[in-house]
């Protein structure tokens, strides 16, 4: 078996209960090459930057807030909390570009419904992007509930080299999006590597619930399928895992765990997957 020679990425997360900036010096401690952040503003962003160049970690990529994306498709044209939610998204793209991060990625839509994508919603997504063309960042569109809207907004901006995917591995596996996943895999362009138990509801109704980011192989992802897309997407030399610590009680055993031993156990099973590559 060869030595993985690739990054090791992490997201930073308000569940493990530690700033930010300490959450970066454990993962450097544990050899954690780099990390991703969920937006707040440019003072934040520029914070973690900073402590990165200081460390040599490697700022992997930006994800937007969790907006309420449900409003881009179906809020009237005046909508202030649209207004606000575009200006928000931008403003995380502007911030990206200037701490030198080329990616940005976000959520075309929240909920569980079942509708279809609005031509209203196409457009607004089209003036984010926008913004993220002009500023050379990629927007990585997540695979969440809801595929027909990612299916919409990748078809309709299919030719825009800045519009990408982000393919997070626990979605597919509780969120069934295999068949869009599929159609655009040549989008995917960063990885939410983590693991669940599927859907777990016998009528099978989807449900945030299942989507636990917990350790590879703590569930039943399908990791030849993920090794396949990872290579694929030739991804292999930057493995970007999203673990935190959910509600679940299956979580429990991580939170009752040492934050050491939890990133301790966290990086075998990163090696555990570079070593399926
Ligand atoms: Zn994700």
């Amino acid at each position: 078996m060869k030595e993985y020679n690739g990054k090791f990425c992490l997201s930073l997360s308000n569940s493990f209960n530690l700033s930010e900036i300490e959450q970066l010096e454990k993962f450097h401690s544990h050899k954690i090459d780099g990390f991703f952040a969920l937006y707040q503003n440019y003072e934040q962003v520029t914070r973690l930057k900073d402590f990165a160049n200081k460390k040599g970690i490697y700022f992997q990529s930006i994800h937007a807030k969790h907006h309420p994306m449900r409003e881009i498709w179906f809020a009237n044209e005046k909508s202030d909390a649209v207004s606000n939610i575009i200006a928000d998204l931008r403003d995380s793209i502007i911030s990206a570009k200037k701490v030198g991060v080329d990616r940005v990625v976000m959520h075309v839509y929240t909920g569980f419904y079942k509708e279809d994508p609005t031509v209203l919603g196409l457009k607004r997504i089209g003036d984010v992007l926008e913004t993220a063309q002009k500023h050379g960042v990629k927007l990585c569109f997540e695979n969440l509930e809801g595929e027909q809207f990612l299916d919409a907004v990748l078809t309709e901006y299919h030719n825009c080299e800045y519009a990408k995917m982000c393919y997070d591995c626990g979605h597919e596996n509780c969120y069934a999006t295999h068949k869009v996943v599929d159609k655009f895999k040549d989008k995917i362009s960063a990885l939410h590597i983590n693991d669940n138990l599927g859907i777990r509801s016998k009528d099978k109704i989807l449900s945030g619930s299942d989507d636990m980011h917990l350790l590879p192989f703590d569930g039943n992802v399908d990791f030849s399928r993920v090794i396949n897309i990872i290579k694929y997407a030739k991804l292999e030399n930057e493995l970007t895992f999203e673990l935190k610590f959910c509600k679940d009680e299956i979580a429990n055993k991580y939170r009752q765990m040492n934050f050491d031993n939890y990133l301790s156990l966290a990086k075998e099973r990163m090696t555990e997957v570079a070593n399926l590559l």
